[in-house]
């Protein structure tokens, strides 16, 4: 007996999953006499089944990868990192006043925003890196395989950091007109050291914290020294 999934053709041409099941019929001799074979059309199933894991890995409203996802590519990130040296760069993207948009405008007119922003941080990433919406106004870009040298690694992140703070300060169109807004981007380096998942997203946070507490529309780098400053506290 067998069973798998093939794909089939139906008559117009199209493919499709199929269930496929052989199984043999044998004789009181021993004998195989026949194969029964059976074939379940899957298209429903497996249609249900690719939702199931876009809801498990990407965010509905903006259609990027959520947090789960991303938290995966960081862990695969770190592992290669850790292997051929290279480095790469965690930025955490906080829209400034964001709830004075969903507060004048309306919830609505708040997704559409962060859906523009959205697509405009994917834009601005390299090719390869991954945009993520970690939930709220609050998104992540992964830069990967950033070379082996830190300065320009470096350089590398914060040119893009540079490129995504221009890109969401440009004016967004809602309801008909446009409106300025600015986000505030802290960043962490990883790959020199063997970093840990939380102490990145910690770094990061805490990076973009600081731009908060600067004024905002800013981007900041992580630098060890800033494990002085006090831990954001919840309200
Ligand atoms: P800050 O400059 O300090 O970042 O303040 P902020 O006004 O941007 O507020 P904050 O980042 O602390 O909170 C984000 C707000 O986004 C909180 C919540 O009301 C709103 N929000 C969360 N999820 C959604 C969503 O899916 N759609 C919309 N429209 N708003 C959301
Ligand atoms: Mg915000």
């Amino acid at each position: 007996a067998w069973q798998g999934e093939l794909k089939d053709r139906r008559k117009n041409g199209e493919i499709y999953p199929i269930w496929f099941t052989i199984t043999g019929v044998i004789a009181p001799d021993g004998r195989t006499t026949h194969f029964v074979c059976t074939q379940t059309d899957i298209t429903v199933r497996k249609a249900a089944e690719e939702e199931i894991r876009n809801m498990a890995y990407f965010d509905a409203l903006t259609g990027l990868p959520n947090r789960r996802m991303m938290m995966d590519r960081l862990r695969q990130s770190l592992a290669s990192c850790h292997c051929d040296g290279h480095q790469g760069a965690l930025m955490f993207i906080d829209i400034d006043n964001f709830k004075q948009i969903n507060d004048t405008l309306g919830h609505d007119q708040g997704d559409a925003l962060l859906q523009q922003a959205g697509l405009r941080l994917q834009q601005q990433a390299l090719p390869g890196s991954t945009v993520a919406r970690l939930g709220g106004d609050e998104f992540v870009v992964l830069l990967e395989r950033l070379g082996t040298e830190a300065a320009s690694a470096q350089a590398q992140a914060r040119y893009v950091g540079e490129k995504i703070l221009a890109a969401l300060s440009q004016p967004y169109l809602l309801n008909g007109c446009d409106h300025q807004c600015t986000a505030s981007i802290g960043m962490t380096m990883f790959g020199k050291r063997r970093e840990s998942i939380s102490t990145l997203l910690k770094q990061a946070d805490q990076a973009m914290y600081q731009v908060k507490l600067n004024g905002r529309n800013g981007l900041h780098l992580f630098q060890a020294s800033d494990d002085e400053i006090p831990a954001k506290t919840s309200p």
